[in-house]
C-alpha cells in the first residue's frame, strides 16, 4: 500500500516531513483557489517549521466565508472581517493582516514564536495563549464572522458525500466513483468528501442530504472490532437513528469514548453486554439509566424523558 501511495505522490520523503504536514485546506475552492495556493506554499515550506507537537496543525481557509470554522487547528490563515487575509493564533480573536504572498512567512513566524515560548507540558496554541500574551504584531485584525460550513449534498461541480461513522469499504467507494465518473476526490472535515462528476444521491452507503440523522451520530467500532467492548455499536446506532428527533447520539463501546470527545444529547455506553444511558453528556459521565438490553434501547431513547 505504501508503494502505491508513493507512486501517487501522496507520501512525504521522510517521516519528519510527514509529521509536520498537518494542514487542512478549505474543501470547496472559491475565489481563485487561494486556499489551495497558500496550502501548497505551506507544504513547500515544511522544512522551515520548527519541531511542533504531534497534534499541532494549520488551517488554510481564505476562500470567502470560513468553511473550517469548526475544524481543529493552531495556526489559522483565514478571511478577515474586512475581506482580506489574516494569520491567526487559535485562541485569539485577532490575527495579523497579510497578503497571499506573505501569508506563509507569517504562519512560519508564528510557529517559531510558539516553539520558542511554549513550555513542554503545553501541546496546543489556545492553552499556550491563556498563559502567554501574543505579541502585538500577531493580533491586529479580527477574523470574519461569516461561515459556510460544508454539508452533504450536490455542489456546483460535483457532490459532497457524508460517510456514516467515518467508515466505508473499498467496494462502496469504488461503486460510487464509477457511478459518478469522478476523476478527483477532496477530503473534508466532519466525515465528508467531495467527488467531481455526476452527483449520485440514491446511495445507501453515503449521506447526500444535510439533515440525515446519521451525520449527527458518533459510534466507535465496538465489538468485535475492539476488545474493550462487550456490545456492537454501529448497527445499534443505525437502529436508533429514526428515534432521535433531531438530537445528537453517541454510541460508545465503553466509557473511554474514542469516537467523539465532545458531548451529545443521548449517550449509550456499553457495559457487560448491555448499555448505560447518559443524557446531555459524555460516555465517562454518571449515567441516568444502567443495564439496558440492546433490544430495549430504541424505545428508551424514543421516550427521551427518562422520568420513570
Ligand atoms: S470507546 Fe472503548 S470500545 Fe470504543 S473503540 Fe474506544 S476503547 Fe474500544
Amino acid at each position: 500500500m505504501l508503494d502505491g501511495l508513493w507512486d501517487l505522490g501522496l507520501l512525504d520523503p521522510t517521516p519528519e516531513l510527514e509529521h509536520k504536514r498537518n494542514i487542512i485546506v478549505a474543501p470547496v475552492p472559491k475565489r481563485g483557489h487561494t486556499s489551495d495556493l497558500i496550502g501548497g506554499r505551506l507544504i513547500a515550506r515544511l522544512e522551515d517549521l520548527p519541531d511542533l507537537p504531534a497534534k499541532f496543525g494549520f488551517v488554510v481557509d481564505v476562500d470567502g466565508p470560513r468553511q473550517l470554522a469548526n475544524a481543529s487547528g493552531d495556526i489559522r490563515i483565514e478571511t478577515s472581517a474586512s475581506g482580506g487575509i489574516i494569520v491567526r493564533a487559535d485562541g485569539s480573536k485577532l490575527g495579523q493582516p497579510v497578503t497571499q504572498d506573505d501569508a506563509v512567512n507569517a504562519a512560519v513566524a508564528l510557529a517559531r514564536w510558539f516553539h520558542k515560548t511554549v513550555s513542554p507540558d503545553i501541546r496546543r496554541m489556545a492553552p499556550h495563549l491563556a498563559a502567554t500574551p501574543l505579541p502585538h504584531c500577531f493580533a491586529r485584525e479580527t477574523v470574519t464572522p461569516d461561515t459556510a460550513l460544508l454539508t452533504p449534498g450536490p455542489l456546483t461541480n460535483g457532490c459532497a458525500y457524508g460517510v456514516p461513522f467515518g467508515s466505508m469499504t473499498a467496494s462502496q467507494l469504488r461503486n460510487l466513483m464509477q457511478g459518478t465518473g469522478a476523476s478527483r476526490m477532496r477530503i473534508a472535515p466532519n466525515r465528508i468528501f467531495i467527488l467531481d462528476g455526476t452527483p449520485v444521491t440514491d446511495t445507501p452507503a453515503f449521506v447526500t442530504t444535510p439533515d440525515d440523522p446519521r451525520m449527527h451520530i458518533h459510534a466507535c467500532p465496538g465489538a468485535p472490532a475492539c476488545a474493550a467492548s462487550t456490545v456492537p455499536t454501529r448497527q445499534i446506532a443505525s437502529t436508533l437513528a429514526p428515534h432521535l428527533k433531531g438530537r445528537s447520539l453517541h454510541v460508545s463501546g465503553c466509557a473511554k469514548g474514542c469516537a467523539h470527545r465532545g458531548g451529545a444529547d443521548v449517550v449509550a455506553v456499553g457495559r457487560d453486554g448491555a448499555f448505560d444511558l447518559v443524557r446531555n453528556g459524555h460516555p465517562w459521565d454518571d449515567p441516568q439509566r444502567r443495564g439496558i438490553a440492546p433490544t430495549d434501547l430504541a424505545p428508551r431513547v424514543g421516550l427521551m424523558n427518562w422520568s420513570d
